[in-house]
């Protein structure tokens, strides 16, 4: 059964250049957001702007459906580590969730091990991982069907059960990010990939579990796929990443989680 609560990611990666243009871009996804009701929003700036942005988050009372995200933690809590930030260090500015795994950190070094440790630094800390998965490519005997469960079962090895509903997966074709919509998963293939997430997740840790998790889908989301990703595809919401950029393009895609003529499983 699938989580009621929609979460769609925005990955800033180094962009923008200064902090005022992060909070702008904040300042609008804030608005978005505020009208969002069964939809959080996690915006995962570069670390610079984690600080100002902190102070800009909703206060008091009010609806806090908007939250920060890290694009990225050292896997140790503090120490002789140059140039790394833990998710230890994060949590003053309120960082509630991290972005592990991605592609693009892969490409640098990181292996599913230390995103093993990375996932549970960020448990310790009351961080949520938002863990990314997929292939680079792939091939027609299925073959990268094994790659994703061996990602899952390596980058999950050793966690108790009892975490991992506090974590978040996304499925990520590496040859889908950074694209247009028309590159993209379609909604179907979406739910293929989403079922066999769950399957897998639920032969590595018992039956129930892999059903309850959150899985999110990323790679060239845009506002002219995230309906037929959201319709069809068994998902809990997005990881997006150019488009998360562009505050008007990013409020239509939440706006497929809000629209009441839409009738969204789960
Ligand atoms: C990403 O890299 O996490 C991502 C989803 O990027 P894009 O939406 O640009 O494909």
């Amino acid at each position: 059964m699938m989580k009621k609560r929609k979460l769609v990611v925005a990955n800033w990666k180094m962009n923008p250049t200064n902090a005022e243009g992060a909070k702008s871009i904040f300042g609008k996804i804030r608005r978005a957001a505020k009208k969002m009701k069964q939809t959080d929003v996690v915006a995962a700036p570069s670390f610079v702007h984690i600080p100002v942005l902190s102070k800009l988050l909703p206060k008091g009372n009010g609806k806090k459906n908007l939250f920060l995200g890290a694009q990225n933690i050292h896997q140790k809590d503090f120490g002789a580590y140059t140039g790394e930030v833990s998710a230890n260090q994060l949590k003053e500015f309120k960082v509630r969730y991290a972005i592990l795994g991605h592609s693009e950190r892969r490409e640098l070094g990181e292996s599913d091990e230390i995103i093993n440790e990375k996932v549970q630094s960020a448990l310790r800390q009351g961080v949520a991982p938002i863990v990314c998965i997929g292939e680079k490519e792939r091939d027609s005997e299925g073959e990268y069907l094994n790659f994703i469960k061996e990602q899952l079962v390596n980058i999950f090895r050793g966690l108790p059960k009892k975490y991992l509903a506090d974590c978040v997966i996304v499925y990520e074709p590496v040859w889908a990010i950074g694209h247009t919509f028309k590159d993209s998963l379609s909604g179907t293939d979406m739910h293929v990939m989403s079922l066999f997430i769950r399957k897998t997740l639920s032969e590595i840790f018992g039956k129930d579990y892999g059903w309850n998790m959150k899985v999110l889908y990323g790679g060239s989301v845009e506002n002219e796929n995230a309906e037929d990703l959201m319709k069809k595809g068994d998902i809990s919401g997005f990881l997006v990443g150019h488009a998360s950029l562009d505050p008007l393009e990013f409020s239509k895609i939440l706006k497929v989680f809000g629209s009441p003529q839409i009738k969204n499983a789960g």
